[in-house]
C-alpha cells in the first residue's frame, strides 16, 4: 500500500471546507482515503467518521475533529453585503479581539453551489477619524460577494444560515507549512498517516482512527464517539500552542514549533490520563522522537469527552503558530513525529487494567 507526504495529505486536509455543523466533505474524503487502509469504516448518523485499521488488544481510538472555526450568515443588506455571526457560542457579544480573521478570502457554501466573498470592514478612510471605537463588533465585519442588491445574492443560495469558512492556499513557507484550517486537519493528516503506515501486526491494541463533527463549539460529536465501540483508551489529537513569538510568555507557553509533539496534560476542560502521558513521553524517548509537554490554559478537547464517557485519553498535540486563523502554521517534521509518537505508543506494553486485584 503507498503511503502520502505528509505535506499533501496536509494540503489537502486544509483545503476542504468544513465549517462547524458541515463537515461532509472532510469526512466524506476520509471516508474514501481511509477504505483503502482500514478493515471497516463508517459515517455515524450525526457525521462522525471512524475507521477500524487493525490490530488486536484493548481497542483504542485515535480522534481528531473535521471542523474548522467558520462563520455564518445572519442576514443580508439591501445592498447585497453579508452579516455574519460566529457559528457557535458567542460570550462577548463581539469578537475577541485576538480573533481576526478579516481581509481574507472566504467561500459560501451556497445551497447553488460555492460563492467566492471577501471578509471585510469599511476602511479607515471612511469609519475613522473622529470615531471612538475601540474594538471591532460583529456587524462591523461583513461580507463582499461582489454584487449590488439583496436578491442577486439571494439568487446565488445564500440565505441567513449559510455557513462560510476562510479560502486561503495552504503552501510552504521556509521549513514550515502555512494556511486555514490547521485546526485541526494537520492533526487529522496525521491519523490519516497513522493508518497508512502503522504495521497492525506488531501493535497491542485494536486501533481505530476517528475525526468527529461540532468539536469547535462544545465537543458535540466526541460525546456519540462511545456508541460507535466499547473504547478503552483514547488519543485526542489537536493543535498545540507554542510560545516563542512576540507577545507570548514562555513561562505560560514553553513549547515551541520544531520540538516535536506536545504532550497535555491538563487544559481548561480536563486532566488527561496521568499514566498515558508518561507512556506517551516514554514511548517517544524511547525510540529518539522529540516530545514536550505542556498545560494548555485557555484550551479544550474532545477528549474531555472521552473520559466523561470512560474512555481513558490523552491529548496530544501539534505545534501550531497562529491558531484560530487564515494563517496557522505547523512543521512536516513535528507531524512526521506525531506519528512516530503514536506508533512507538501502540506497540509498546498496553497499560492494562488500573487494579487487578479482586477479580474473581
Ligand atoms: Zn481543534
Amino acid at each position: 500500500m503507498t503511503t502520502s507526504s505528509m505535506y499533501d495529505l496536509i494540503k489537502t486536509l486544509t483545503e476542504i471546507p468544513g465549517p462547524t455543523g458541515q463537515e461532509e466533505r472532510v469526512h466524506e474524503w476520509c471516508a474514501n482515503h481511509w477504505s483503502s487502509y482500514a478493515e471497516h469504516v463508517e459515517i455515524t448518523q450525526v457525521g462522525n467518521v471512524v475507521a477500524r485499521v487493525g490490530g488486536s488488544g484493548p481497542a483504542i481510538v485515535v480522534l481528531a475533529h473535521g471542523d474548522e472555526l467558520g462563520l455564518m450568515v445572519k442576514s443580508i443588506t439591501d445592498a447585497g453585503l453579508i452579516h455574519i455571526w460566529p457559528a457557535g457560542p458567542d460570550r462577548r457579544g463581539k469578537p475577541a479581539h485576538w480573533y481576526n480573521p478579516v481581509n481574507s478570502p472566504v467561500v459560501l457554501l451556497a445551497d447553488d453551489g460555492d460563492v467566492d466573498g471577501q471578509l471585510v470592514y469599511a476602511s479607515g478612510h471612511v469609519i475613522g477619524g473622529a470615531s471612538d471605537k475601540q474594538s471591532f463588533d460583529w456587524n462591523d465585519w461583513f461580507v463582499d460577494v461582489g454584487y449590488s442588491s439583496r436578491e442577486e445574492v439571494e439568487a446565488l443560495g445564500i440565505h441567513p444560515g449559510t455557513r462560510i469558512a476562510a479560502n486561503v492556499p495552504t503552501r510552504r513557507l521556509g521549513d514550515t507549512i502555512i494556511g486555514k484550517a490547521m485546526d485541526d486537519r494537520a492533526p487529522l493528516a496525521v491519523a490519516t498517516a497513522l493508518a497508512e503506515r502503522v504495521d497492525t501486526s506488531k501493535i497491542n491494541y485494536e486501533l481505530w482512527v476517528g475525526s468527529t463533527i461540532q468539536e469547535e463549539n462544545g465537543l458535540i460529536g466526541a460525546a456519540s464517539i462511545p456508541l460507535v465501540h466499547d473504547f478503552s483508551y483514547g488519543f485526542a489529537l489537536d493543535v498545540g500552542l507554542c510560545g516563542e513569538v512576540p507577545g507570548t510568555q514562555a513561562a505560560n507557553h514553553p513549547a515551541k514549533l520544531r520540538h516535536g509533539p506536545i504532550v497535555v496534560h491538563q487544559d481548561a476542560s480536563v486532566n488527561y490520563s496521568a499514566r498515558m502521558c508518561r507512556a506517551a513521553v516514554e514511548a517517544a524517548r524511547s525510540r529518539g522522537i522529540p516530545v514536550q509537554q505542556a498545560v494548555f490554559q485557555n484550551y479544550g478537547s474532545d477528549g474531555k469527552e472521552l473520559i466523561r464517557a470512560g474512555i481513558e485519553s490523552v491529548l496530544l498535540t501539534m505545534p501550531t503558530r497562529y491558531t484560530h486563523s487564515p494563517n496557522e502554521m505547523v512543521t512536516e517534521d513535528d507531524c512526521n513525529a506525531c506519528v512516530d509518537l503514536l506508533i512507538a505508543f501502540l506497540e509498546a506494553e498496553p497499560l492494562g487494567p488500573r487494579w487487578s486485584g479482586n477479580t474473581a
